[in-house]
C-alpha cells in the first residue's frame, strides 16, 4: 500500500480550476491498477477543453455481490488542491516521503488515503475469492475540489448510481474514526451588488452613496436571516445556521470619493429544515425595503447554491453497517454529525442515496506538509471489507 501511494502521489493531479493540469494521468494510472487486480473498468470521459487531453476522467467498477440488485459505492476523488506556498513544506509536495509511519505529499490524505484503502479492499476480496453481500461499486472521480462539474454531477446525470444504492465517502473524518457524517447544511453564497451615484467626497448630496446603502442592506439582512432561521440542531457543529458577511470588493481607490458601486458577499450555511426558496424570499423582501429607503439599486445573485434537504438516517443500512464494523473492529461507539462543508456525499444524498461520510484521519487536507498515516490506510481498508461482507 505504501509503495502504491508513493507511485500515485508523484503524479501531479492539481485541479485545473486551481491552475493545475488535472487528474487525467492519475486516472489512467488508477485504471491500470484496477485492471491489474482483475477488475473490469468503465471510463467516463467528461469534455474539458482546458486540459491537454481534452477530457476529465472518472472510473467506475463493480465487484459482483451475492445480491446484485443493490450496490454499496465507495467513492474517492483523484484531484487535489495546489500545494500553496512551498516555503511551508519541509519536503517537495510532489515527491512523496515516508517518515515515522506517515506518507507526506500533496493529496496523501485528501483523498489519496481513501483511493488506496479502496483499491486494496477490492484486491483483498478478489484474491481471497470473497463475494461481497451486495454489489461493491468503486467510483474514482474527478473535480471534487472545485464543484464536481466534471465528476460526480455528470455521473449522477448519466444514471451510474441508483437512488436505492448507498455510498460511503471516505473524505472527512476524525483521528480515531469515531465520527460519521450523515448530513450537511445547505450552502448559499450571495453576491450583492449595490448601485448608487459616484461623486466627490465633499458633495455627497449630489450623488448616492452605494456603500451606505450596501451597509444598511447587509446589516438588515444579517438580522432578518438570523431571526427567520433561529433553530439549532445538535447534530451539526456549530448547531445553528450561520450567515456571515465575508468578502467586500474594492469600491473606490481613494478616501475622498463617494462610491457609486459596492460589491459584497455573504457565506450562509443553513440547516436542512429551512428551504432555500424561503430564505431567498426573505432576502428579496429586505432587498426591496432597502432599495425603497435608500434609492439605490440592489442585486442579489446566489453564486453558489446547494440545497441539502436529505440527511441520511442513523437507521439506514450504510450507517448501521459502518457502526457495527467500528464496534467490532475498533471497539468504539461512533457519533453521527452534520458538517458545514461539502463532499461528494451531498450529491449522492440529493439523489436519494443513503450516504455516510467517514474515514480515519488527522485532518491534514489542504495544509502544507499534508500526510496520511499508513496505519489508517490499512485499518480503513479493513472497515470497508467488513462493510462489504456484512
Ligand atoms: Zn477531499
Amino acid at each position: 500500500m505504501t509503495q502504491f501511494m508513493l507511485d500515485m502521489l508523484k503524479i501531479n493531479a492539481v485541479n485545473p480550476d486551481d491552475g493545475g493540469r488535472g487528474e487525467y494521468e492519475r486516472a489512467i494510472f488508477m485504471r491500470r491498477q484496477l485492471e491489474e487486480i482483475g477488475m473490469k473498468v468503465t471510463q467516463h470521459d467528461i469534455p474539458d477543453s482546458r486540459v491537454a487531453e481534452g477530457v476529465r476522467v472518472n472510473l467506475t467498477t463493480v465487484l459482483e455481490g451475492e445480491d446484485r440488485g443493490r450496490a454499496i459505492w465507495l467513492a474517492a476523488h483523484l484531484d487535489t488542491v495546489p500545494e500553496g506556498s512551498r516555503e511551508f513544506w519541509a519536503t517537495d509536495p510532489y515527491v512523496p516521503v515516508v517518515k515515522e509511519g506517515k506518507i507526506f505529499g500533496r493529496g496523501s490524505e485528501d483523498n489519496g488515503q481513501a483511493v488506496c484503502s479502496i483499491l486494496f479492499t477490492l484486491k483483498a476480496l478478489k484474491s481471497l475469492g470473497i463475494k461481497p453481500r451486495l454489489n461493491l461499486g468503486v467510483a474514482y472521480v474527478s473535480d471534487e475540489e472545485t464543484g464536481s462539474k466534471y465528476g460526480v454531477i455528470p455521473l449522477l446525470a448519466k444514471g451510474i448510481f441508483k437512488p436505492t444504492d448507498m455510498a460511503l465517502v471516505p473524505d472527512s473524518g476524525s483521528p480515531d474514526g469515531s465520527i460519521i457524517e450523515i448530513a450537511e447544511k445547505s450552502l448559499l453564497w450571495l453576491k450583492i451588488t449595490t448601485k448608487g451615484k459616484q461623486v466627490h467626497g465633499s458633495t455627497p448630496e449630489k450623488g448616492l452613496n452605494a456603500r451606505r446603502a450596501a451597509m444598511k442592506f447587509a446589516s438588515q439582512l444579517d438580522d432578518i436571516l438570523h431571526s427567520k432561521c433561529p433553530d439549532k440542531d445538535p447534530l451539526f457543529d456549530p448547531p445553528p445556521s450561520t450567515f456571515e458577511p465575508t468578502k467586500s470588493e474594492t469600491n473606490v481607490e481613494n478616501v475622498n470619493t463617494v462610491p457609486g458601486l459596492d460589491v459584497q458577499y455573504f457565506d450562509c450555511r443553513i440547516l436542512p429544515k429551512y428551504p432555500l426558496d424561503e430564505v431567498m424570499k426573505q432576502i428579496d423582501t429586505v432587498r426591496k425595503a432597502v432599495e425603497k429607503e435608500t434609492g439605490a439599486t440592489i442585486e442579489v445573485v446566489p453564486i453558489q447554491r446547494e440545497e441539502n434537504t436529505n440527511p441520511t438516517s442513523m437507521q439506514s443500512p450504510i450507517v448501521q453497517k459502518l457502526t457495527s464494523a467500528l464496534r467490532q473492529l475498533r471497539r468504539l461507539e461512533p457519533k453521527p454529525i452534520g458538517i458545514g462543508g461539502g463532499t461528494v456525499g451531498a450529491y449522492f444524498r440529493r439523489k436519494g442515496m443513503d450516504t455516510a461520510v467517514w474515514s480515519t484521519l488527522d485532518d491534514m487536507a489542504h495544509q502544507p506538509n499534508e500526510y496520511c498515516r499508513i496505519e489508517n490506510m490499512i485499518e480503513d481498508a479493513k472497515v470497508f471489507a467488513h462493510i462489504a461482507t456484512s
